[in-house]
């Protein structure tokens, strides 16, 4: 049992002024794993305090020191590796292999490539007329979701730490626990007191908290559309700027030269991965009419690479939804898309067999899909995907941008200049050709309403900076 019930307030780990408690559970096991305190609006205003007071040294430290702490963070996140991957597993569901090689690492990544990016960051820059200079934009609060534990905080502390900025955080409250052992990271890697503040707590009370709170600078959230914009309508009121990571329903574009088995892996792994539950997942996916048998066919054969169960189990590619609540958005839109005339091709309701404990979901493919209908055009955040025919490429590339959402793209196929036009005619802020490796110094966020800003590598420093105009600098 994890009990969790302290607050990380200026480098320590104190009681919440308050007595409520919120249970964490296992998805797989439906099982309470621990508690956390429900953190109340005073624990927020003595973390908010910690860091304001933090502030005008953390800004001031030399880049070398900073980019010492970030290396130093890179080290003792890495000596909790197994803790890590347990607690991930444990306590959003996803598959141990998947909590390895990508949870857990892509936290890690953030850390040592932000340090590299940090070393050579330009802070100033001296034009003819004008010296301009970026400072760190103060105290920040972090708001992220329970689907990437490690990945979406640590891309912000990352960025946050390397600016000079201060941050009081708040993960979601069903994964909690990645981000209490990512403090402990922060302590031992030496974040000096009050920079680095956690609190942990409900939406309602901490997050609105947050995004609402006169000493707080800047607010980058990640998470859905509904709470970014109550984010937005919150900072309105105090001009704070925000940042938001928000929701997708993005298109695999499979061209006419592709591997029609590489298709079908592109579209299995995309909802698979993390039980669907990936913001950039591809959702949609887009196939030349000429080929949408055998691509069916091979989605029928190649489905049970992809085993469904214990997320424990070393085989297990998919584990269950994060919540019952998950789940059941799941089985609600599934009826949608059989309500809506679609064609079920793999999958469909209930839990897969031999699952009866655990939010299960069965993968799940639909084709003959009305691309207007909600399952086209709603993120649905569990293992469903969409498949649609096309004629011409341009008729794909149009129908592919036609969603209010624009995080990701994917192309599959073969002819260099087509996989590159592709590539650059859709509207969203990733693309990935043929499931190219990610790439930590490039940027991430979306087009639309995916999201306002860029997070990961340089963009996401410049977020966390204000820039700063000087004339007439003596030189
Ligand atoms: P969510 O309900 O919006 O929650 C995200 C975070 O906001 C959680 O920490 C949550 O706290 C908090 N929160 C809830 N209500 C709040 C309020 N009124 N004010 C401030 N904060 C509040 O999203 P989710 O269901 O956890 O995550 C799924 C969504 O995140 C999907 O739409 C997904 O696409 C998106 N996402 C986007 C990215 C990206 O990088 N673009 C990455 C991952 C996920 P509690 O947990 O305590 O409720
Ligand atoms: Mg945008």
């Amino acid at each position: 049992m994890y009990n969790y019930t302290k607050q990380f307030i200026n480098g320590e780990w104190v009681e919440s002024t308050g007595n409520e408690t919120i249970d964490v559970i296992n998805p797989a096991t439906e099982e309470k794993i621990g508690t956390i305190s429900s953190g109340t609006e005073e624990d927020l205003d003595k973390a908010v305090q910690a860091a304001k007071e933090a502030f005008p040294s953390y800004s001031q430290t030399l880049r070398e020191e900073r980019v010492q702490l970030l290396e130093n963070i890179a080290k003792e996140y890495e000596k909790r590796k197994d803790k890590f991957i347990n607690i991930i597993t444990e306590e959003l569901g996803s598959s141990v292999q998947f909590s390895e090689e990508i949870q857990y690492t892509m936290g890690l990544n953030h850390f040592k490539e932000t340090a590299k990016i940090l070393r050579d960051f330009p802070f100033s820059e001296e034009r003819e007329d004008s010296y301009i200079q970026k400072d760190a934009i103060g105290v920040a609060g972090l708001i992220t979701p329970w689907n990437f534990p490690t990945n979406q905080i640590s891309t912000k502390l990352a960025s946050a730490l390397a600016s000079g900025s201060t941050v009081v955080f708040k993960p979601a409250s069903k994964t909690p626990f990645a981000s209490i052992l990512l403090t402990e990271v922060m302590d031992a890697a030496g974040v000096p007191k009050g920079v680095v503040n956690l609190v942990n707590g409900t939406g309602s009370t901490v997050g609105n908290g947050i995004s609402s709170h006169p000493d707080i600078d800047f607010v980058s959230f990640t998470g859905s559309g509904k709470v970014g914009t109550k984010t937005m309508e919150n900072a309105a009121q105090d001009i704070k700027k925000v940042s938001l990571e928000l929701g997708g329903k993005s298109p695999i574009v499979v061209l006419d030269d592709a591997d029609v088995d590489k298709a079908a892996h592109a579209a299995l792994s995309n909802i698979a991965s993390n039980t669907g539950q990936v913001c950039s997942a591809g959702t949609r996916t887009f196939i030349p009419r000429s080929m949408h048998d055998q691509f069916v066919d091979a989605v029928r054969r190649l489905v049970d690479e992809y085993p469904v169960g214990d997320p424990k189990d070393k085989n297990t590619f998919m584990g269950p939804q994060v919540s019952e609540d998950q789940w059941k958005t799941v089985q609600e839109y599934i009826q949608k898309g059989i309500d809506d005339g679609a064609e079920l091709i793999v999958g469909g309701k209930g839990k897969p067999e031999g699952l009866d404990t655990g939010y299960y979901s069965r993968i799940t493919m639909f084709t003959n899909v009305d691309h207007d209908s909600a399952i086209a055009q709603e993120e649905i955040f569990g293992p469903v995907m969409t498949v649609f025919t096309y004629d011409t490429l341009d008729e794909a590339i149009e129908l592919a941008n036609t969603t209010v959402y624009g995080l990701a793209g994917y192309v599959v196929g073969e002819d260099p200049d087509t996989l590159a036009k592709v590539a650059k005619s859709l509207r969203a802020g990733r693309i990935t050709i043929n499931g190219a490796a990610a790439d930590f110094s490039a940027p991430f966020g979306g087009f639309k309403q995916s999201g306002i800003g860029r997070e990961w590598g340089d963009y996401g420093i410049e977020e966390f900076l204000e820039a700063k105009t000087i004339l007439g600098m003596p030189k």
